[in-house]
C-alpha cells in the first residue's frame, strides 16, 4: 500500500491515534459516577518512576540495567515482552520504561488492530525512539503479526502494491522504535513473535508486604488515613494484585467515611470487606460460585471450563483470566486433563466435608 494510502487509512480510523484504554472487567457494581472518580484516582495512583513501582525487584533491576546500557549506546531499547495476570503492573511498567528512556509511548491493544493496514499505519506513524505498547498481544491475528516481524527485526515495513501478477513488494524504512508487548497468556504467543523479543519478563503476584506498601502509598495519594494493620487487612484480600488492592482500598475508604470516622483501621477494613463479600483470603462471590458449582453440580469435578462457565452464567475467558489463576495459586482447584477439580483445601476452605470416594486420594494433595 503506498504511503499516501497508508495515511488515508489512519485518517479513516482516527481511533488509531487515540490512547487506547483496555476495558477491564470490574466485578463490583460500581455506579457510573463512582467509576469516573475511580478513573481519575487511578491516574494519580499509577507509579510514574521506578522508585514508586513496588516489588518485582528482579524485573526492575534488570530493566534499569538494560535502560542504562541502551542510553549509553544511544540506541533504542530492545523489544520487551511482559507477561502475567491482569492488574500486576504491565502497563504501568511500560509507561515507566518509556519515561526513563525519555520516549513517547503509544498504547494500543491486539483486539483493536483488525486489519493489516491498521498495523502498518501505527508503525508508520512512529518516531525515532518511540515506544509502542501492544496490550493483549496474543490476540493479534497472524497476518497482522507478520507485519511486525520485519518491523521488529530490521525496522522496515514490507508493503505490497497492486494485485495479481503485477503486484510489487516495496520496503519502507521505519524509525528505530521499541515494541513492548503485554500478555496474560504467553502460551498463546507464536514462537516467531516470541523469539523477536530481546527481553522477556514474567510479573509474579505480589507478597502481602508489598501490597501493604502499595496500599499505604495509595492511601497517602488519596489523602486517606490508614493504619498499618488496616493496610495489611486489605493487602491480604487483594489476591496478590495491585489493581485489586487499590480497588478494595477505594471501597473501604467509602465505608470508613460513611460509617466510621474516616480512618481505615483493621476493624474498619474487616467490616467493609466482609460486607463486600470478599473473604479472609480474597475470594469473592464469583470464586465461591465456581467452587460450589464444581462441588455440587459436578460432584467435585472434573469439569471442562466452558461447561463450568455456562453453569454459573460467566464467560469462560473471565473465569480463566480473573478467577482461575488465584484459585490455582491457593491450591483450591487443580487442572487435570479432563477438567477442573476442587481439592481438599478447597473443600476445607468452604467448611465442607471432603468426599470419601477415593477421588480426593488421586488428587495427591499435600496436607
Ligand atoms: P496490567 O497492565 O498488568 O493489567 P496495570 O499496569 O494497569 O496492570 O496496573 C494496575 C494498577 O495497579 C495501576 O494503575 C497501578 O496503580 C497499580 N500498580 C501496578 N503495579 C504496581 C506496582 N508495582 N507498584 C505500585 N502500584 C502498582
Amino acid at each position: 500500500m503506498p504511503l499516501n494510502e497508508l495515511q488515508n487509512e489512519q485518517y479513516k480510523n482516527p481511533e488509531l491515534h487515540k490512547e487506547h484504554k483496555v476495558e477491564r472487567k470490574i466485578r463490583t457494581d460500581t455506579a457510573p459516577s463512582l467509576q469516573r472518580e475511580d478513573e481519575e484516582i487511578e491516574i494519580k495512583l499509577r507509579p510514574a518512576r521506578f522508585e514508586q513501582y513496588i516489588g518485582q525487584n528482579k524485573v526492575k533491576e534488570n530493566m534499569q540495567i538494560f535502560i542504562e546500557a541502551a542510553k549509553r549506546r544511544k540506541e533504542p531499547l530492545d523489544h520487551v515482552l511482559l507477561y502475567g495476570q491482569p492488574g500486576l503492573g504491565k502497563t504501568t511498567l511500560s509507561q515507566i520504561i518509556a519515561a526513563e528512556m525519555d520516549g513517547n509511548l503509544r498504547i494500543t491493544a491486539g483486539p483493536t488492530i483488525e486489519r493489516a493496514g491498521d498495523m502498518a499505519a501505527i508503525l508508520n506513524d512512529l518516531n525515532e525512539g518511540d515506544f509502542l505498547f501492544i496490550d493483549e498481544i496474543h490476540r493479534l491475528n497472524r497476518t497482522i503479526e507478520e507485519i511486525l516481524y520485519p518491523a521488529m527485526e530490521d525496522f522496515s515495513l514490507d508493503i505490497i502494491i497492486g494485485k495479481g501478477p503485477t503486484a510489487k513488494s516495496i520496503r519502507l524504512e521505519l524509525p528505530r522504535f521499541t515494541l513492548i508487548g503485554a500478555t496474560t497468556r504467553v502460551g498463546l504467543l507464536t514462537a516467531p513473535l516470541r523469539d523477536r523479543f530481546g527481553v522477556i519478563h514474567h510479573l509474579e503476584p505480589y507478597s502481602i508486604e508489598e501490597l501493604q506498601t502499595i496500599v499505604i502509598r495509595s492511601a497517602s495519594v488519596m489523602q486517606v488515613e490508614i493504619t498499618i494493620r488496616g493496610a495489611e487487612e486489605i493487602a491480604r484480600r487483594a489476591r496478590g494484585t495491585p489493581r485489586i488492592a487499590n480497588r478494595l482500598l477505594k471501597r473501604v475508604r467509602d465505608f470508613a467515611q460513611v460509617q466510621f470516622d474516616g480512618t481505615i483501621t483493621e476493624e474498619v477494613a474487616q467490616s467493609a470487606l466482609d460486607r463486600m463479600e470478599i473473604d479472609k483470603v480474597g475470594l469473592d462471590t464469583v470464586d465461591k460460585k465456581i467452587l460450589e458449582a464444581i462441588i455440587f453440580k459436578f460432584d467435585g469435578g472434573p469439569v471442562g471450563l466452558d461447561t463450568l462457565a455456562s453453569s454459573i452464567d460467566e464467560e469462560s475467558g473471565t473465569l480463566e483470566d480473573m478467577s482461575e489463576p488465584y484459585l490455582l495459586q491457593l491450591g483450591f482447584i487443580q487442572r487435570t486433563p479432563r477438567g477442573r477439580i476442587v481439592t481438599r483445601h478447597g473443600y476445607e476452605h468452604l467448611g465442607l466435608d471432603i468426599p470419601n470416594d477415593g477421588q480426593m486420594g488421586q488428587i495427591g494433595l499435600k496436607g
